[in-house]
């Protein structure tokens, strides 16, 4: 008989995980609490305008295209390559395109920000140096299974961390190779793509660097919405089954053995379980008998976001896909959203327009506005009032830097916050990624893949081992699909 597992949640680490235990011959079901398939990776139309309402960067396509072909050899993925990462808009006025590729990168921060080109080119050669060692050992394996580390570079990935990690925060290594305070925030800002802070996450976390100015943003063609909506459909047609408006509301286990999953509709029998929940809230409301792993849980958690999703009735040739309207002082904002838990007066405006590429995003004439700031997580806050103040701030901000009356061009509006994230996709207090990475041994305080307590219980996605994005999810799939196949030698290789 074909061993059944049954899936928590829907996000990319989920239907990840679906196509790769469907390809082990495994017979899979997945349960997803909302009425659609695809965790924080979903569409909405609002107006006549078309929206990704959570990620917009996207990186390591290959990974998404890999995962089609696990299944069938036909399927392709295309999207769209950016010739540019992002522009950066500074309060006193300067605005600085960075391109891709390394050569370009370092070109333009000569140019534009007086930094010395050689020594630009470095750096982010060191970054692709450092990606290629850190990579296979911290984001490709478990760190928690010795055979995974057997025959990797671990040596030569820990040399590299401790030369260029551990002893040094991300700041403080970008201050050692660059001089221009604004080249340092460009780099700083890499930290948000985890939700951590650069002024305390590991230097480590620059190979981010690799993918954001060498390789560069992609785009889905149809939008973000085609990673989730294409595994979906592929592994649906593999024989893989879906229960939307779900909810998990227990995992089932006796004797230390996984027997099956209660549900609001009904209790299932499964031989494994993988929970693509965030970790905290698997323990907190799935787990009710088993002591949870306190030490990691209580680590600080990653940021949460506030969004407004603006319909605006014209276009600005100045804006790209991906802009941001930087903090004057960076330092105080992350001050802001992780030790007083509050929104900082001058935030950081991130504002992503599919429509640059995806033209029938937005009307003709008109963009499709994603405008987010990082926010802290809900510990409280009057989120009515705070957010009421973020938009005029946000608003002022942009109507003095394009010089335009940004009000008069909304034409509507929804609005995203740390307690809808919480209560949409169940992420702890409205983190976005489940533990920041604001600790040098913040790779080795994610949860396994695994449980070590109840044998046949897997967990991905990205408030787990390897930790925040959606290649990260992709990765952590793969992984509990390793620690499966060796769990259960009989399965399909
Ligand atoms: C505003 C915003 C912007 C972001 N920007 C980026 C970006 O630019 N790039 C990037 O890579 N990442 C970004 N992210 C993070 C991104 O969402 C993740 O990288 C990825 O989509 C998370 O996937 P996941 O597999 O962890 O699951 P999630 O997408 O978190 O999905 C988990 C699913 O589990 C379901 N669920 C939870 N509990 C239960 C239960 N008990 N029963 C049934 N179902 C349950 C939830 O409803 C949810 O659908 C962003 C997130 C947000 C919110």
């Amino acid at each position: 008989m074909q061993m059944r597992v049954g899936i928590i949640g829907s996000g990319i680490g989920a239907l990840a995980s679906a196509i790769e235990l469907t390809k082990l011959g495994l017979e899979v079901t997945v349960f997803e609490a909302n009425d659609v398939i695809g965790g924080k990776i979903v569409e909405q139309r609002i107006g006549n305008f078309r929206f990704d309402m959570g990620p917009s960067v996207f990186t390591e396509p290959h990974l998404v295209q890999e995962l089609l072909l696990a299944l069938d050899p036909q399927q392709t993925f295309p999207y769209h390559q950016l010739d540019e990462s992002c522009r950066y808009f500074f309060n006193d006025g300067q605005q600085v395109n960075i391109p891709i590729h390394k050569e370009q990168v370092a070109h333009t921060l000569a140019s534009s920000l007086g930094e010395d080109s050689a020594k630009s080119l470095g750096f982010l050669h060191q970054m692709d140096a450092n990606y290629k060692a850190i990579y296979p050992v911290f984001i490709q394996i478990s760190l928690h299974r010795w055979r995974h580390l057997i025959g990797f570079p671990l040596l030569k990935a820990l040399r590299r961390i401790f030369k260029y990690g551990l002893h040094l925060t991300m700041n403080k290594q970008n201050r050692q190779f660059f001089k221009n305070p604004k080249t340092i925030q460009i780099f700083d800002r890499l930290a948000t793509y985890n939700g951590s802070s650069p002024y305390l996450a590991p230097a480590m976390l620059n190979i981010i660097s690799q993918l954001e100015f060498n390789e560069g943003p992609a785009l889905p063609v149809g939008g973000m919405v085609q990673i989730t909506r294409r595994a979906q459909q592929l592994a649906q047609q593999f024989g893989v089954k879906f229960h939307t408006n779900e909810r998990v509301l227990e995992i089932l286990h006796q004797h230390n053995n996984i027997t099956g999953l209660k549900t609001t509709n009904a209790n299932y029998d499964f031989d494994l379980v993988v929970s693509n929940m965030d970790i905290h809230y698997t323990y907190e409301q799935l787990l009710p008998t088993v002591k949870a792993p306190g030490f990691l849980l209580k680590q600080e958690k990653s940021s949460s976001a506030v969004v407004f999703y603006w319909g605006v009735n014209r276009s600005f040739d100045q804006l790209g896909v991906h802009n941001i309207f930087f903090a004057s002082d960076y330092q105080a904002e992350f001050k802001a959203i992780f030790e007083t838990k509050t929104l900082h007066p001058d935030p950081t405006v991130y504002i992503h327009i599919s429509s640059k590429v995806e033209t029938a995003d937005a009307p003709a004439g008109k963009e499709n506005w994603f405008v987010m700031v990082n926010a802290p997580i809900n510990v409280g806050q009057d989120w009515d009032s705070e957010i009421q103040l973020l938009r005029k701030r946000i608003l002022s901000k942009l109507t003095k830097q394009l010089n335009v009356e940004i009000e008069d061009c909304i034409e509507c509006e929804q609005i995203n916050e740390p307690r809808l994230i919480d209560a949409r996709y169940s992420g702890k207090q409205g983190s976005i990624y489940g533990n920041a990475s604001n600790n040098a041994f913040s790779a080795f305080l994610r949860h396994p893949n695994f449980s070590k307590k109840i044998k046949g219980l897997y967990f991905a996605g990205v408030t787990v081992h390897p930790g925040g994005g959606i290649p990260l999810a992709i990765n952590s799939a793969k992984i509990v699909a390793r620690c499966v196949q060796e769990d259960y030698p009989s399965l399909r290789k």
